[in-house]
Order: C-alpha cells, then structure tokens, then sequence
C-alpha cells in the first residue's frame, strides 16, 4: 500500500499537517480552554452540526451549565431549552444522562480514557478520540465526518468508506497521522483540513499543504473520493396540530415520548396526515387518539414547512376548541405562557407556529 510502501511520505506528511496547522488554525471558543467537560460539550454539540452554528449555543451552554456537576443537577427540561434550536435532540439528553455518570461513577471528573469516554451515553469511537486527544493530550486517532474524508483522499482509499473493511483501513490511516506526543493538534489540524481546503465538493487541492503527496490527488481522484452516494427521495408528510388557546393567551403543550425523534420536547398535540384523510379529519383523530377527548376545530391559524434529516414536514396548525374544557392534566401536559418564552423546549416547526399566531394576535 501507498503508506507502508513509502515511509519518507509517512513521515513527511503529519510534518506538513501541523506546519500548516500551526498557522491556519481556526479560532475557536473551545479550543482557548483545557477543561474536559467544556470540550466535550463542544465536540457533542459539533456532531453534524456546524461551527458558526454552534458557538452561540456553546456560549450559552457553557454559561447556564459551567461544570459537570450543574449539567448533571439540573433538569432535562432546562438542558433541552438551552438546545432548542441545535437539533438532534438526542445529544442533548445523552449529555445530561452522560453528565450524571460522570457525577456518580467518576467523582465528577471526566475520564480520560476512548475506552471510558465511548461507554459514556452519546460518545462513540471517534468523538472519544476527539475528547481525549483534545482535552487530555492523548495520541489517539479520530473520524469524523472531516476526517473521514480527508484520510481517504489521503490515502486514496476508495469504495464505501462505511464498510466494515474500510473503516478499520480508515482509523489504522488516522492513526497513521498522529506523531507522538501530538495527538491534540494532529486531530484539530485533521478536522481544519477538512473543514476549510479538503472541502466535500471541489476541494481546493492546489492550496493544500498536503496536495504533493496526498494519493487522490497525484491520481486525479479527489473529486470521485468518496464516492457520490445516490440521491435518495426525502418522503413528505403533512402534519396536523391542534392549537387549544386559553383565554390569557397561553397555548397547550404535550411532551414528546423521550425515546423518539425530538424527545422531550413540547410541542402541540399533533398527528400525521393518513393517506385520503382530509387534514381536518386528521386532526380530530389525531387529538382523539393522543388526548382522548373532542377537538372543535375553529380555523386554520397557520402553515409551516420544515426539513428533518430524514423527512419534511408540513405542519398544519388549527386553533380548536375542547367541548368543556376536559384538555388532560399532568406532568406530561402543560400551558406555554402567551408571551411565547418559559421553560419549554419546542421543536423548530412547532416554535414557528407560535410566532405565527403571536403575529396574527399582534394584527
Ligand atoms: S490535496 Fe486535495 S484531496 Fe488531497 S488532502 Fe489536500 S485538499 Fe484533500
């Protein structure tokens, strides 16, 4: 193989990594810090989501929940408020269910360890990596989506590059970068490269620090590394949801199962639309199966368009009535404030609907 065949480029090439490195790193909040616990939140909140998009988050974040031990303390209601907007919610509630681990098991440190970073909830093989060679030094590899790609342009290693087969080539590749006692800079420098040269489309080779040795490059592959997967058809539903309003203006809300798509968070009673099912038959059966009881519906107050990763969305919004007012009660139920703010953690599509009947009222 390419690696093993030439050992001059073996070592030249993680030379050239951090000489670049050095002076084309990306300035960032999290990286002026050594704390553990604020690199981890970091390196969860990045996870498919980009840096412009996560600073304000990490930010606030950082400021309500400064250590391990208030993330772990405070409510999931209050975590999942502070990621409204950050989506995949599910880090969330890992980091807060991570959080109270750290806490129990390892005195409210954060272990040091891939082996004891990956059986923390919400850490898989390479956000470990990224943590412990980030926060701890530690000369371990990562593969991110950056690096993922970077290191098969690299090294030229083609086919599907999340195939059994491929993938240990991949971290064995990665691992390959990393000089000793360079762990932390080799992975920022990895996910730098990919981030602002090695680019998904049209990677920008002939300002690469890497281009005269990387293989993709010198065989004219950069472009078909990694191969272009097969657009996939993201299938469309029409969503109802019944918008109860009190008279003081506060909106009725019921929280999402915990383990599925946008768990825990509080949204309007809602259903999908069945085939040849008219939206307002949609809603009645949809308030009728999740509420059990009669919705009336007074009119529709508004329409929003939402892309999930896996699905759009249009959401439907119609203010109803409740025939004696029987709306349930619980911990699982519960009134947004008319002003729109309080602690509940809405989904995107849900959050627009609101501002759109605080429009409407404002008119
Ligand atoms: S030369 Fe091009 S393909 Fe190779 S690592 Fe650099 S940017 Fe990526």
């Amino acid at each position: 193989m390419f690696f093993k065949e030439d050992p001059r480029t073996a070592a030249w090439i993680p030379a050239a990594l951090l000489r670049w490195f050095r002076t084309a790193a990306r300035p960032m909040a999290w990286r002026e810090t050594r704390d553990p616990y604020r690199i981890w939140v970091s390196e969860i909140m990045l996870q498919q989501t980009r840096v412009e998009t996560v600073a304000p988050y990490y930010e606030r974040f950082i400021s309500k929940f400064p250590d391990v031990g208030f993330l772990a303390r405070a409510p999931l209601d209050d975590v999942l408020k502070a990621w409204e907007g950050l989506g995949y919610y599910s880090r969330a509630r890992n980091l807060h269910r991570a959080a109270g681990i750290v806490v129990a098991r390892h005195g409210a440190k954060v272990p040091r360890t891939v082996e004891a970073l990956e059986a923390l909830p919400g850490i898989g093989r390479s956000t470990a990596g990224a943590i412990a060679a980030i926060a701890f030094g530690a000369d371990v590899p990562i593969l991110d989506a950056n690096a993922r790609r970077v290191v098969a342009r690299l090294f030229a290693v083609e086919g599907d590059l999340r195939s059994y087969a491929t993938e240990n080539l991949l971290w064995e590749r990665s691992a390959s970068l990393v000089r000793k006692g360079k762990g932390r800079d080799t992975a920022l420098a990895v996910m730098d490269l990919g981030a602002v040269l090695c680019l998904p489309h049209s990677p920008r080779c002939g300002e690469c620090p890497l281009g005269s040795r990387c293989s993709s490059r010198l065989r004219g592959l950069q472009d078909s590394i990694p191969p272009k997967r097969a657009r996939i058809m993201i299938p469309h539903h029409d969503v109802v949801a019944a918008v109860f309003r009190r008279k003081d203006g506060a909106l009725f809300l019921v929280r999402r199962p915990s383990d599925g798509l946008l768990g825990g968070l509080w949204a309007f009673p809602s259903g999908r639309r069945d085939p040849g099912e008219t939206l307002e038959d949609a809603l009645r059966r949809s308030v009728r199966e999740k509420l059990r009881v009669r919705a009336v519906i007074q009119r529709e107050v508004g329409t929003v368009r939402h892309a999930y990763s896996h699905y759009r969305i249009t959401l439907h919004g119609f203010l109803c009535e409740s025939p004696g007012g029987a709306l349930p009660v619980g911990e699982e139920t519960g009134w947004l404030p008319g002003h729109g703010e309080g602690t509940f953690a809405l989904p995107r599509a849900d959050r627009k609907l609101v501002e759109i009947i605080h429009r409407e009222e404002e008119r």
